[in-house]
């Protein structure tokens, strides 16, 4: 479902989400309501950084061996931002809000705050499912759909558990200076890492020309923190058009919504419903570094990202 959802109809989903909770009469502080505001804006922030990300990381094509190197180079650089941009915003009043101990650190606790109490999950499996089922009307033959769900969010909580211990115990092992080699760089490319080299400049402060990968021939100088703030804006300013349309008596609010969102895939940022098919990248040597953390001796000139 994560998939399809990333590839189509995001905008109909989201306004379906919403239209369930408006015919309910919940308020726009409802935790559905803010649920439902979190897959707007994961969407959106997807859309400004995954051209980014994709034209950095490059990606696996079969017929292509070299590109092999690239596999695990996407979500590593997710993991990469992850901690620079919490480092970027460690001071922010909803950073620290947050009350999460930096990713990457010893005491990563991501998986703390981001857990699901048995009853708010027996809540949001039935309002996902019947959006699903609603958005995208061929899954409506699939029986086991509550149940994928429920098991998806189980296996997301699990996930983020696990990579919290092998981050902590990775910490401890370069402390004690013990490091000992992973051998899975699948597995250390999902780790938030500790420590990065300097002289990559991952968030692209030197706004360095690139490309978007889809072909549409657009170069682009912008650096991570100004796609952030495009996200940003562009998110607050659909979200601040939603609770304008809250009152309103009509439905026809909500054809908006999926129109404002947009239904195309999350790879571009341009409206089209075109599929994106990636071509242009400039991958950065991200194998190495992956190479590196998973060895685990650190070489002198790097940085440690939190101490
Ligand atoms: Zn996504």
């Amino acid at each position: 479902m994560g998939s399809l959802i990333h590839r189509r109809s995001l905008g109909s989903l989201c306004a379906n989400m919403l239209g369930d909770c408006w015919s309910k009469g919940y308020s726009t502080e409802h935790p559905l309501v803010i649920y439902s505001f979190g897959f707007i804006t994961h969407g959106i922030l997807d859309r400004h950084f995954h051209p980014f990300i994709n034209y950095f990381s490059g990606w696996y094509d079969h017929s292509k061996p070299h590109t092999k190197a690239f596999r695990y180079n996407h979500s590593f650089y997710e993991r990469i931002l992850d901690v620079l941009l919490y480092k970027e915003f460690l001071n922010q009043k909803w950073m620290t809000d947050l009350v999460l101990t930096p990713p990457g650190s010893r005491a990563q606790n991501f998986a703390e705050y981001f857990t699901i109490a048995p009853h708010d999950r027996d809540v949001l499996v039935p309002f996902l499912t019947q959006s699903i089922f609603k958005t995208y009307e061929k899954t409506q033959t699939d029986t086991k759909m509550s149940q994928r769900i429920t098991h998806a969010l189980a296996d997301s909580s699990g996930f983020y558990q696990y990579c919290d211990k092998a981050v902590s115990k990775r910490v401890d092992q370069i402390i004690e200076n013990t490091p000992a080699p992973i051998q899975n760089l699948k597995w250390t490319g999902l780790l938030h890492p500790t420590f990065l080299p300097s002289d990559m400049d991952f968030l692209n402060t030197s706004h360095q020309t690139w490309q978007d990968p889809c072909g549409f021939g657009e170069w682009i100088q912008s650096s991570v923190l100004d796609l952030w703030n495009q996200a940003l804006r562009e998110s607050c300013s659909i979200i601040a058009w939603i609770t304008t349309q809250w009152n309103t008596k009509n439905t026809d609010w909500l054809g908006g919504v999926s129109q404002i969102i947009g239904n195309s895939d999350l790879r571009n940022t341009r409206p089209s419903d075109k599929l994106c098919t990636l071509e242009y990248c400039e991958p950065k040597d991200l194998f190495q570094v992956l190479k590196v953390l998973d060895e685990g001796t650190i070489p002198p000139d790097w940085v440690r990202i939190f101490p």
